[in-house]
């Protein structure tokens, strides 16, 4: 029987290898190798939608790491900028995203996520999605106008004293 850490260690190398080296544009574009291309500061933009829906629930970054984990854990982890850490998306609020679909795009520099929402809300502010306004093309002042209704919860109650992620 092999040992723990023999098993740890294997695991460990397959995960390394998880991506594949990006070597041509035939490989990148047309082939089966998982390449995704991380930007000079490591980072993947990230389009998620609802399964159901098909909303567009958000859109994040991640790193090399939150993209790993993702696949892995099956819940959506993303890397925060304005905390600059690994965001495994709602451990605090327990709106957890449990990932169904992962697509990447032609040159592979972009993910789509598409997930089930634990909690039926996906934005800190208490919305469905983060795309809850729009800008209102009639109106002069480009003022916002709101699509979705009511917040699903309370972030207050949810958050309680975090700090607000949002940064002016
Ligand atoms: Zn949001």
């Amino acid at each position: 029987m092999k040992s723990i850490s023999a098993k740890l260690g294997k695991t460990l190398r397959k995960i390394k290898k998880m991506f594949k080296k990006r070597e041509t544009i035939k490989q990148v574009e047309e082939g089966n190798d998982l390449a995704p291309k991380f930007d000079a500061n490591g980072f993947i933009p990230v389009v998620t939608t609802d399964v159901d829906s098909g909303i567009v629930l958000m859109h994040a970054y991640m790193n090399n790491e939150a993209l790993k984990k993702t696949i892995t854990t099956k819940e959506a982890h993303y890397y925060s900028r304005s905390r600059k850490c690994l965001w495994h998306k709602g451990a605090t609020s327990g709106l957890i995203q449990d990932v169904k679909n992962i697509y990447i795009d032609d040159d592979q520099d972009c993910i789509w996520l598409n997930v089930v929402v634990r909690g039926k809300a996906s934005c800190h502010v208490g919305y469905k999605s983060c795309f809850y306004r729009e800008i209102n093309l009639e109106s002069e002042q480009l003022e916002l106008k709101f699509i979705e209704d009511e917040k699903i919860f309370d972030p207050d109650e949810v958050y309680g004293d975090a700090p607000n992620p949002t940064i002016l």
